[in-house]
């Protein structure tokens, strides 16, 4: 592991209750107390957000949300502005994951957008990147990777980088239990590094960079064991506190 800190985030989805959040809560948050290697950070619907909140601190977990609006404030019905998430102890959101992309239409100048007005509103981005299976299959993946981070440097700026997160996610590995092996994993990782090296090398040299996509117990080591994989953001397993904290001890 390298001397950027590992980061792992639970990215809840559209999943949970009061009635499961709230042991899943207790079971994860006991268990994190000799994991001080490792931040945790849990993603939880909006709704979900303050009884995370009870639970999160310094030395504790996270608070991160999974979506976030582009826009400051007012009559945009059903939106949620960064300023809202940081008022509820959001530290960090995700932006540009492949399911807003594929399921809502978020195009790459909305995913810069939206990073933009998180940074504005004091919130971290988790950044998702990621191609889909044809896209591999085609020889593609560089480039589209490319396209998603370039947009998103236009846009912000490469200092932007100084204070966010990026989440490798291919797309043909999210909740399918294909895994990418960890040797596709860092190529594509040490890709992502190389292109913002060329604006930045110390951006490029201190940025996390996670690796998301059927993220198990399991696979877990092997894939933060490479050298530009700094953690994982993980779909699934993070709903199960067992399976969840063995992936934190894994990068730890
Ligand atoms: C995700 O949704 O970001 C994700 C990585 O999901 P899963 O771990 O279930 O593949």
């Amino acid at each position: 592991m390298s001397k950027r800190r590992a980061l792992v985030a639970g990215n809840w989805k559209m999943n949970g209750t009061l009635a499961s959040i709230r042991p899943l809560l207790a079971a994860i948050s006991g268990g994190l107390a000799e994991e001080a290697a490792v931040e945790v950070v849990l993603c939880p619907p909006f709704v979900y957000i303050p009884e995370v909140s009870d639970f999160a601190g310094p030395g504790r977990v996270g608070l991160g949300a999974q979506d976030v609006s582009e826009r400051v404030g007012g009559a945009y019905t059903g939106e949620v502005s960064a300023k809202m998430l940081k008022d509820c102890g959001c530290r960090y959101v995700i932006v540009g994951h492949s399911e807003r992309r594929a399921l809502y239409g978020e195009q790459d100048g909305l995913v810069a957008e939206k990073f933009r007005a998180a940074q504005a509103g004091s919130l971290t981005p988790i950044l998702c990147l990621g191609e889909s299976a044809a896209e591999r299959e085609a020889g593609h993946t560089e480039a589209v990777i490319a396209r998603q981070l370039d947009a998103v440097i236009e846009q912000a700026e490469v200092a932007a980088f100084e204070h966010a997160v990026i989440a490798y996610e291919p797309v043909w590995a999210i909740g399918t239990g294909k895994t990418a092996t960890p040797d596709e994993a860092e190529a594509a990782h040490a890709f992502i590094r190389r292109r913002l090296a060329r604006h930045d090398r110390r951006i490029a040299a201190e940025l996390r960079i996670l690796y998301g996509g059927s993220v198990k117990a399991d696979n877990a080591r092997q894939l933060f064991n490479r050298a530009d994989i700094d953690g994982g953001l993980i779909g699934g397993a993070s709903l199960s506190a067992e399976d969840f904290l063995a992936i934190c001890r894994a990068a730890g």
